[in-house]
């Protein structure tokens, strides 16, 4: 078909006006989005958004923390052993109770390859566990992207689970972290951690068993 040159013009104008609309629409998904998504981070209670340890009660609870800096978290662990509680046993019972990778960094104090472990980015909500005793140790809210290849915390579940040690192995001074209940090697803390501690648990997904708010549920309602 051929235009005269008016109706060229037109045709573009309609065509300018459309292109325009069309990204006026993505730009309001795009604030749509970025709404969203800080919503679910609120949500979720990732990331840098939770208050300090300890870490425990209901989910009503949780709800009202959101704002509140010295309130604790909620995601409750179920049925789990008491902090101070204690388990030991032979070398020959942790290899039957371990797989190979898991006795290497729990019972040989190993360190699993940056970027490799399963709950490296995690993102559900729930509890994070100890893989020999089954001790909580560390809540989703506190888990954070440290970007350095292994699961990071900026708290503990709550007071008494996590035990810490002076590590002065591979020419380096650091201080280790183990689960209080089974002595086990869980990973290291540092002090370059976000608010609101300035710690940073550098933990082997292999140390950990996690749990999801709803897999805690059911088995508590069992
Ligand atoms: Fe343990």
């Amino acid at each position: 078909m051929n235009m005269t040159p008016i109706t060229a013009i037109t045709a573009l104008a309609f065509l300018a006006l459309g292109a325009v609309a069309c990204q006026s629409d993505t730009a309001g998904e795009r604030v749509d989005d970025s709404v969203r998504t800080s919503q679910q981070g609120l949500d979720n209670e990732e990331g840098e958004q939770g208050q300090m340890e300890p870490i425990s009660g209901s989910d009503e609870d949780q709800s009202q923390s959101k704002t509140g800096e010295e309130s604790a978290d909620t995601i409750d662990a179920g049925d789990v052993p008491p902090v101070g509680s204690e388990l030991e046993l032979s070398e020959g019972e942790w290899r039957e109770r371990l797989t190979d990778k898991e006795y290497r960094i729990l019972r040989e104090k190993g360190t699993e390859r940056p970027g490799s472990g399963e709950l490296l980015d995690n993102k559900r909500k729930g509890i994070y566990y100890c893989a020999a005793c089954g001790a909580p140790l560390f809540s989703s809210r506190a888990k954070y992207d440290s970007s350095t290849g292994w699961p990071s915390f900026y708290a503990t579940y709550e007071p008494g689970r996590v035990a810490k040690k002076s590590d002065r192995s591979m020419g380096m001074e650091r201080t280790e972290v183990l689960c209080d209940r089974c002595d086990s090697h869980l990973g290291h803390v540092f002090d370059d951690g976000p608010e609101p501690t300035g710690k940073r648990y550098c933990i082997n997904s292999k140390a950990l068993d996690f749990k999801s708010v709803e897999e805690i549920t059911s088995e508590s309602e069992e």
